[in-house]
C-alpha cells in the first residue's frame, strides 16, 4: 500500500470551506459527506482528516496528521498553553480567514484603553495569548476563561472586558461592545512539524506546496492587455503593479500604437486604470489568472 500524505481540516466552521476551497483549486478531487473522519483524495495520495480546528495543532505536533489548516491564533494558543509546547509551525500564509483578536468593552463605558484592565476581570476563550499580553505589557488583571459566548460576558457581569475574535465588529457592537486594543492579526495558515517526511510523502508535499503556491500567487494576480503609445511606453510600464518586463508588440497598420501584454502580480484597481488611461493608453482589459508556475 502507497503512503498517503495526511491533513487536518476543520470539518466544520469558519475555516473549513475555504480550506476546501483551496484544496480543489489545487486539483484534489474529494467529497465531503457527513460523519467520517477521514476523506480520501481521489486523483492524489492525500487524506483529509477532519476535525476540530482547536485539535489541529497537536494533531500536526504528534504525528496524527502531515499538515493541518489553521487559524493563526489556534495555532498561538496551543503553542502557549500546551505544556512542552508543540511541534507545528507554519509554513505557508494562506491570506484567508483573517480576523484580530481584540480586546473589548462596554462602549461609551470606563475601560477604553489596556492600562484601565489593572484590576478587573477580562472573559476569553484565548487565555494564552491573553496572559502573555498582560505580562508583557505588565498588567494585572484577572482572566475569566469561557468555552464561547465571551460577548455575552460583561452584560452578565463576569467580567468587564473580553478578548475576542473580531472580523467586522458586528457581533461587538450588537452586544453594547466597542474594540480598543488588537493583541494579535490572524489568518489561515498550513502548519507542519519540524520532522522530516518519508521521500515519498516528501514528493507528495512537495507537489502540494508548489500548487498552494501557485493559487496563492495567482489569486491576486492579473493578466492585463492594453494598445499604448509608443512614446508612453516607459510610463504605461511604470504604472503595472508588480510586473516584470510587459510584452510589447506591434499593432497591424499603426506606427505610434503598440500593444503591450504583463502580468501584475498585484492586484489592478479602477485607479491604476484611470492613469493607464491618462497616459494614453486604450482598449484595456484586465483579465483574471487561473493558475501560475514560475
Ligand atoms: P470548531 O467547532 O472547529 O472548534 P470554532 O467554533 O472554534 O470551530 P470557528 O468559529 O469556525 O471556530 O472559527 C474558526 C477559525 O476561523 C478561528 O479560529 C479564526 O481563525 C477564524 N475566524 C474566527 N472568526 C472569524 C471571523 N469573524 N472572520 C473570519 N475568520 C474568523
Ligand atoms: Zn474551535
Amino acid at each position: 500500500m502507497t503512503e498517503r500524505l495526511r491533513i487536518a481540516v476543520q470539518k466544520k466552521g469558519r475555516l473549513a470551506d475555504d480550506s476546501f476551497a483551496l484544496l480543489k483549486k489545487c486539483g484534489l478531487r474529494f467529497a465531503i459527506r457527513g460523519g467520517g473522519l477521514l476523506t480520501r483524495v481521489k486523483n492524489l495520495p492525500i487524506d483529509l482528516l477532519l476535525v476540530r480546528d482547536d485539535d489541529i495543532p497537536a494533531f500536526v505536533s504528534t504525528g496524527a496528521s502531515d499538515l493541518g489548516f489553521v487559524g493563526e491564533n489556534v495555532l498561538v494558543e496551543e503553542q502557549l498553553t500546551t505544556e512542552g509546547g508543540i511541534d507545528a509551525q507554519i509554513d505557508r500564509r494562506l491570506g484567508f480567514s483573517r480576523c484580530k483578536l481584540s480586546l473589548a468593552a462596554e462602549s461609551g463605558g470606563d475601560i477604553l484603553s489596556s492600562t484601565d484592565l489593572n484590576g478587573t476581570k477580562i472573559a476569553t476563550t484565548y487565555p494564552g495569548v491573553l496572559r502573555k499580553y498582560l505580562a508583557d505589557n505588565k498588567i494585572k488583571a484577572t482572566i475569566v476563561e469561557m468555552k464561547g459566548a465571551v460577548e455575552l460576558a460583561p452584560s452578565i457581569n463576569i467580567a468587564q472586558s473580553i478578548c475576542d475574535l473580531v472580523s467586522s465588529g458586528a457581533t461587538l457592537e450588537a452586544n453594547g461592545l466597542a474594540a480598543f486594543e488588537t493583541i494579535l492579526q490572524s489568518e489561515a495558515v498550513l502548519i507542519k512539524s519540524a520532522r522530516t517526511l518519508s521521500p515519498v510523502k516528501q514528493d507528495i508535499y512537495d507537489k502540494l506546496i508548489r500548487r498552494i503556491d501557485g493559487v496563492t500567487a495567482s489569486s491576486d494576480s492579473k493578466y492585463i492587455m492594453l494598445n499604448a503609445p509608443r512614446a508612453a511606453l516607459e510610463a504605461i510600464s511604470a504604472i503595472l503593479p508588480g510586473a516584470d518586463a510587459p510584452t510589447v508588440m506591434s499593432l497591424a497598420g499603426s506606427d505610434d500604437m503598440v500593444a503591450v501584454q504583463a502580468v501584475c502580480t498585484e492586484n489592478v484597481f479602477w485607479e491604476t486604470l484611470e492613469q493607464l488611461k491618462a497616459e494614453g493608453a486604450r482598449a484595456i482589459l484586465v483579465l483574471p489568472i487561473e493558475k501560475m508556475m514560475a
